[in-house]
C-alpha cells in the first residue's frame, strides 16, 4: 500500500495545534458530498493510521430538496439538516471556512468560523466539495432587498416572514403600505423557484384562514422568470401544466420578464426587448435563478473551465492541460464532471444536482481508496432517474425514468417526492425525524406559530436589564398656605414639569 508515503513533505508547516498530527484526507466542504465521502472513508482512512478531515463554515451538512418544504413549514428546521458531530464520529471537524489551497504545497488556509487568525490545514489528499453559491447579477436594491434559498436560515426566515407579513398586514390600514406587505414575488422558474413559491403560497393560505382581519384575494404571489418556460427539467407538457396550476392557485406566472432594479418599488422588464413591465411595491423578494460555482475554487491553483468549475475526469480526479493533478479529487456542485450518459449539460458535464452529488461522492471515496492500492479506478456514470417536485400539500408533479417515463401530476407526485427524499434524506435517524413530522401534520394539521424576534433574541433582556431613567426630583412641598388639600392645578399650579410639556406638545 502506498498509503501516505509522502507525507514527509508536510513536516515543518505552520498549523493549528489542535490539529490531529496524522496524514490527512481533507474534504473542503460538508454538503451533500462532503458528508458521504467522510461518511465512507473515515474508518478506512483512521485504520490505516489517516485521518478524514472536514472543513465547513456550518456544523451540519444541509438537505437543500428539504428548503422549500421548510420554508413553507412543513418540515421542521432542524430535521432538514444532518449534524456533523453526531455522524462523523471518527472524522476530525473543523468548523471554518477554507479561504485558499496552495496544493503544490499540499496546504489549505482555514478561517475559523469563530473570527480567529487564519491558520494552515496540511494535507495528503484534498477532496474539493464546497459546492454552490446563489448566482445573482448586478440590480440595483437586489443585495438589500433579496433573500436567496440556499440555507437552512434564509428558509426560516422565509417562513416567519410570511407568517410576520400576514400578520401585520392583517392590521396596516393604508392600502398601499397593506398591499406591499401582502406581496410576495420569487424570481426564477426552476424547481427551487416553483418549489418555493408554491410552499409559500401554501403556508400564507393556512395563515390567512386562520386570521379573519385580511381575505385571500389580498395576498399576491408573483414569480418572475426570465424564459418562455418553467422547470426546464420535466417535460414542456409538465412544465405548461404547472404554469396552469400555479395560476389555478392566484398566482400570478410572468414568463419573458425579467427583474430590473429592486430599489424602492420592483421593477420588471419584459424579454428579449427589455421594455417596462409591471411596477409594483413588495416587501418580500426571493432570489432563486441560478447557481454559480463556489468562488473559493478561484483561490486555488486548480484548472477551472469556463463557468468557474474545476476540471475533473470522469474519475473524478482534477486534471488540466497538463495532465492528472495526484491527491486532488472534486464532485459535486463545485465540478465540471463530465456526464458519461450523454444527458447532461449541453458541454457534456453533469447537471447540479443533489442525485448526481450523492453518486459522485460515493464514486470518489471509492476510487480514492482503490488509487491507495494501486486499484484501477472506475469512471463516474449514472442515468437521471428523472425529477419530483412538491408545491405544498397533496400537489406535485414527477417525471420519473426509472421503467420507461412516468409523468406524474396532482397527489401521486407529490408522495413520490415525499417518498424520494424521505428516502433519500440522509442517516436513518434524519428520515424518521422528518417521516414521523409528516405523519405528525397529518393528523395534527400544519404548525403556523411565527417565531418573533429571531434576529434580536436579546432585545428583551437588553430593555429588562438597562437601568430605567430616574424618575425627575419631586417638586418642593407646597408652603401650608390657604391651598394646602387641594389640588395642584386648582391651587393654579402644574402638577409637575412632565405634566406642563406633555400637555402642550
Ligand atoms: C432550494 C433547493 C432545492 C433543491 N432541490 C433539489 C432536488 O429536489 N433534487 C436534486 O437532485 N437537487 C436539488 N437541489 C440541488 C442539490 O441540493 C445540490 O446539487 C447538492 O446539494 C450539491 O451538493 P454539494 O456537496 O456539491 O454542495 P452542497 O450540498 O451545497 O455543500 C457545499 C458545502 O460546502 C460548504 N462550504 C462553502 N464554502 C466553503 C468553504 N470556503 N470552505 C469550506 N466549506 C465551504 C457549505 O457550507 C456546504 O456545507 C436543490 C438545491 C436547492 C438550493
Amino acid at each position: 500500500m502506498k498509503f501516505f508515503t509522502n507525507y514527509g513533505i508536510l513536516e515543518g508547516m505552520a498549523s493549528s495545534p489542535q490539529l490531529q498530527d496524522r496524514p490527512r484526507v481533507l474534504v473542503v466542504g460538508g454538503g451533500y458530498v462532503g458528508l458521504y465521502v467522510a461518511l465512507k472513508l473515515q474508518k478506512k482512512i483512521a485504520n490505516a493510521g489517516g485521518i478524514v478531515t472536514v472543513v465547513d463554515p456550518l456544523p451540519y451538512m444541509t438537505y437543500q430538496p428539504f428548503l422549500p418544504e421548510v420554508a413553507g413549514g412543513n418540515i421542521e428546521a432542524r430535521h432538514a439538516v444532518v449534524s456533523h458531530r453526531k455522524h462523523l464520529k471518527q472524522t476530525e471537524l473543523i468548523q471554518g471556512r477554507v479561504t485558499s489551497i496552495d496544493h503544490a504545497n499540499r496546504t489549505a488556509v482555514v478561517a475559523p468560523a469563530d473570527g480567529g487568525a487564519n491558520f494552515e490545514v496540511p494535507y495528503f489528499d484534498v477532496v474539493v466539495a464546497a459546492g454552490a453559491i446563489t448566482r445573482t447579477f448586478p440590480i440595483k436594491g437586489l443585495a438589500d432587498k433579496g433573500i436567496g434559498l440556499k440555507t437552512i436560515e434564509e428558509a426560516v426566515a422565509l417562513r416567519n416572514g410570511v407568517l410576520e407579513r400576514i400578520e401585520t398586514g392583517s392590521l396596516m390600514t393604508d392600502p398601499v403600505e397593506r398591499a406591499r406587505a401582502l406581496t410576495f414575488v420569487v424570481v426564477g422558474g426552476g424547481f427551487a423557484g416553483i418549489e418555493c413559491i408554491t410552499e409559500m403560497e401554501d403556508l400564507a393560505r393556512a395563515a390567512v384562514k386562520n386570521n379573519p382581519r385580511v381575505k385571500q384575494e389580498e395576498v399576491r404571489f408573483v414569480l418572475v422568470e426570465a424564459m418562455g418556460r418553467i422547470m426546464p427539467e420535466v417535460t414542456e407538457s409538465q412544465a405548461q401544466w404547472v404554469v396552469e396550476h400555479l395560476r389555478s392557485r392566484g398566482i400570478e406566472v410572468l414568463l419573458n420578464t425579467s427583474l430590473d432594479n429592486a430599489e424602492g418599488s420592483l421593477k420588471l422588464i419584459n424579454l428579449p426587448d427589455k421594455t417596462p413591465a409591471q411596477e409594483f411595491e413588495s416587501d418580500t423578494l426571493v432570489w432563486t435563478a441560478g447557481v454559480q460555482a463556489n468562488p473559493m475554487i478561484r483561490s486555488t491553483d486548480f484548472p477551472l473551465e469556463p463557468r468557474g468549475r474545476v476540471r475533473v475526469l470522469p474519475d473524478l480526479r482534477i486534471a488540466g492541460d497538463e495532465g492528472i493533478i495526484d491527491n486532488a479529487w472534486a464532485a459535486g456542485d463545485i465540478a465540471a464532471v463530465p456526464d458519461l450518459t450523454g444527458n447532461g449539460l449541453p458541454d457534456g458535464t453533469c447537471v447540479p444536482n443533489a442525485q448526481h452529488a450523492l453518486r459522485q461522492a460515493k464514486r470518489l471515496a471509492k476510487n480514492l481508496w482503490a488509487s491507495r492500492w494501486d486499484k484501477p479506478l472506475t469512471d463516474y456514470k449514472h442515468k437521471n432517474l428523472g425529477a419530483v417536485a412538491g408545491f405544498g400539500e397533496w400537489k406535485g408533479v414527477a417525471n420519473l425514468k426509472v421503467v420507461g417515463r412516468i409523468g406524474l401530476k396532482g397527489p401521486l407526485a407529490w408522495l413520490a417526492h415525499r417518498g424520494y427524499h424521505g428516502l433519500a434524506m440522509p442517516t436513518v435517524e434524519r428520515k424518521l425525524r422528518v417521516i414521523f413530522g409528516w405523519i405528525l401534520s397529518f393528523f395534527v394539521g400544519r404548525d403556523t406559530t411565527q417565531l418573533m424576534d429571531l434576529d434580536n433574541p436579546r432585545g428583551a433582556f437588553v430593555a429588562a436589564a438597562t437601568p430605567a431613567p430616574k424618575p425627575a426630583a419631586a417638586p418642593a412641598a407646597p408652603p401650608a398656605d390657604a391651598s394646602a388639600g387641594k389640588p395642584a392645578a386648582e391651587a393654579g399650579k402644574p402638577a409637575n414639569k412632565e405634566a406642563v410639556s406633555a400637555e402642550s406638545k
